[in-house]
């Protein structure tokens, strides 16, 4: 890391896909504890995330009908998440087509 004030960036949410404002006091903090990784979340989904976490669970964003919710399980890293509502549905519709 250079010695430069760091400027406010835009991310995008890993949850939401939304973009979202990392500000320079937030970034100055990473750097502060070692961070290394940039945040994936932003504010509100971090938020809801940790309300859920307290209570078992896992806060999903649906990427097939834009809804918020929650599994019992931690959302898949490497590809988007979807609610149960659409895991069912697609699964009919696999099974449909065998
Ligand atoms: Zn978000
Ligand atoms: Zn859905």
């Amino acid at each position: 890391m250079e010695n430069t004030i760091p400027e406010n960036k835009t991310l995008v949410c890993k949850t939401c896909q939304k973009e979202f404002l990392w500000t320079a006091n937030e970034q100055r903090y990473y750097a502060k504890k070692g961070f290394a990784k940039q945040p994936q979340k932003c504010n509100n989904c971090r938020k809801v995330a940790n309300k859920l976490r307290e209570g078992g669970t896992f806060y999903i964003h649906c990427a097939i009908c834009d809804a918020d919710g929650a599994m019992l399980n931690p959302p898949p890293k490497d590809r988007v998440a979807i609610c149960s509502q659409c895991f069912r549905s697609l699964a009919k519709k696999a099974t449909q087509k065998a």
